[in-house]
C-alpha cells in the first residue's frame, strides 16, 4: 500500500502563493523599486558581505542589536519618531515578521481581523498558525469605516488586527483618527489585542500623511512594520522589521527560530542603511512619478483610488482580464488584483511608465 502524506486538512489542494514571475520587458506587477542599487551601494554591500564571510563558521548575532540600532536611527530620520533598539524586531522580509506576530499572538482558538480588500498574504499567516481569519469591509473609497471597524473589533474580539497603511492593493493610507479608534477598541478586547499597522509602503506616503509610528509611544499594543523590499529597493535581500514596545518585541523573540537572520543578511542591510540619503532622494522621484500617473489616468477618464504607495489601483473595466492580457501582449506586466473591474500598476522608471501608458491607450482605446 502506498503510504499517504498526513497533510493538514486545511492545506489539502492548495497552491503556493505568488504573483506570476514572467520574463517580459516591463515589470510593474509586484511593487518593486525599479532602480537597481547604485554602484556605491553595490561596492559597500560587497565589502560588508566579504567581511561577514570571514565569520561564517560561527552562528550570527542572535539578537542583531547593531542592525536594530541602525534601523532605529533610520526610522528616527525618516519619521521623526524615536524608538529604542530594543523596540525594533527584524526578520527575513516583513512576511516573516508578520508570521512571528501571528505565532506569538494568534494560534488555535484565536482570531485575526483585517479589512478587505487588503493584502492577500494575511489569511495565509493566519492559516499557517491555525488562527481563525475574519474580515470586515472597507468603505466604498477603500478607507477604513471607523464605526464598522470598531464594531468588528468588538464583535470578533480578535487577538490580532492587521491593517496595511498604505493598503495593498488600494494604496489607501490609514487616517490617524481611524488608527486611534481601532487601538482604543483593541484595548477593550478581553485578554488583549495587538494592532499591527503594516507600513510596507510607508516611505511613499504623501506630504501630510503621518506614520503610525507617531502612535507608538502611547500604545503598547501597537506594532508598526516596515520593509527594505519596496522603498529601499532590496526585495532580494529579504529584510523586514517592526517597531513596538520592547515587551511586545520580547514576545517575538520567543517564537523566532534561533539565528533566523543570517550574518550575510544583517551585513547587507546595515551596508544599505548607510546609504539611506540616496534612497530618500529616489523615493521622492517615485512619488512624483506616482502622482503624475494618477493625473494621467484621471485625465483619460479612468477611476483611480487615492494612493500613498508606489502603485496605483485604477479602473473600471468590464473585462479587466482582457486589458491585463493586452498589456502583457505588449510587454507590460501589471497585476490583476483587487475588487472586480480594477487593475494595479506599480510605479516604474519614466521610460517604463511611458511604455505602460502607450500600451494602455492601445488596449483600452483611451
Ligand atoms: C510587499 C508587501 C510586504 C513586504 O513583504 P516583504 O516580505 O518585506 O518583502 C508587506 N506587506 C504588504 C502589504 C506588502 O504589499
Amino acid at each position: 500500500m502506498t503510504p499517504s502524506l498526513p497533510l493538514r486538512p486545511e492545506l489539502q489542494g492548495l497552491e503556493p502563493y505568488g504573483a506570476p514571475q514572467l520574463d517580459v520587458p516591463v515589470l510593474l506587477n509586484v511593487n518593486e523599486n525599479p532602480y537597481a542599487p547604485s554602484d556605491g551601494v553595490v561596492a559597500d554591500v560587497a565589502r560588508a558581505v566579504a567581511e561577514a564571510t570571514r565569520g561564517l563558521n560561527r552562528y550570527p548575532d542572535r539578537d542583531f542589536l547593531d542592525l536594530r540600532r541602525d534601523l532605529a536611527t533610520y526610522l528616527a530620520r525618516e519619521s521623526g519618531v524615536t524608538v529604542a533598539p530594543e523596540g525594533i524586531w527584524a526578520a527575513n522580509g516583513s512576511n516573516e515578521v508578520m508570521l512571528h506576530l501571528l505565532q506569538a499572538f494568534g494560534g488555535p482558538g484565536r482570531t485575526a481581523l483585517s479589512f478587505a480588500p487588503t493584502y492577500s498574504m494575511y489569511p495565509e499567516y493566519a492559516r499557517d498558525t491555525s488562527t481563525a481569519w475574519v474580515t470586515a469591509q472597507r468603505a466604498e473609497d477603500f478607507t477604513l469605516d471607523v464605526d464598522r471597524a470598531v464594531a468588528a473589533v468588538a464583535e470578533h474580539a480578535p487577538s490580532v488586527v492587521l491593517l496595511a497603511s498604505p493598503n495593498n492593493p488600494t494604496g489607501t493610507a490609514l487616517a490617524p483618527a481611524a488608527g486611534e479608534a481601532v487601538l482604543a477598541a483593541a484595548a477593550r478586547v478581553p485578554g488583549g489585542c495587538v494592532v499591527v499597522v503594516d507600513e510596507a509602503y510607508g516611505e511613499f506616503r504623501r506630504e501630510g500623511t503621518p506614520s503610525a509610528l507617531e502612535l507608538l509611544a502611547d500604545h503598547p499594543h501597537l506594532a508598526v512594520s516596515r520593509t527594505m523590499s519596496k522603498a529601499f529597493g532590496l526585495a532580494g535581500a529579504r529584510l523586514g522589521y517592526l517597531a513596538a514596545a520592547p515587551a511586545l518585541v520580547d514576545a517575538l523573540r520567543v517564537v523566532r527560530l534561533p539565528y533566523h537572520l543570517s550574518a550575510v543578511t544583517q551585513a547587507v542591510a546595515r551596508a544599505a542603511l548607510a546609504h539611506s540619503d540616496e534612497l530618500m532622494a529616489q523615493v521622492g522621484s517615485l512619488r512624483a512619478e506616482r502622482d503624475a500617473t494618477v493625473t494621467w489616468l484621471r485625465e483619460r477618464g479612468l477611476t483611480v483610488a487615492e494612493t500613498d504607495a508606489n502603485f496605483v489601483l485604477f479602473g473600471m473595466f468590464d473585462d479587466r482580464h482582457a486589458v491585463w492580457q493586452g498589456l502583457l501582449d505588449r510587454g507590460v506586466l501589471i497585476r490583476e488584483v483587487g475588487p472586480d473591474g480594477w487593475l494595479r500598476v506599480s510605479i516604474g522608471t519614466p521610460a517604463e511608465m511611458t511604455a505602460f501608458q502607450d500600451a494602455l491607450v492601445e488596449v483600452a482605446g483611451l
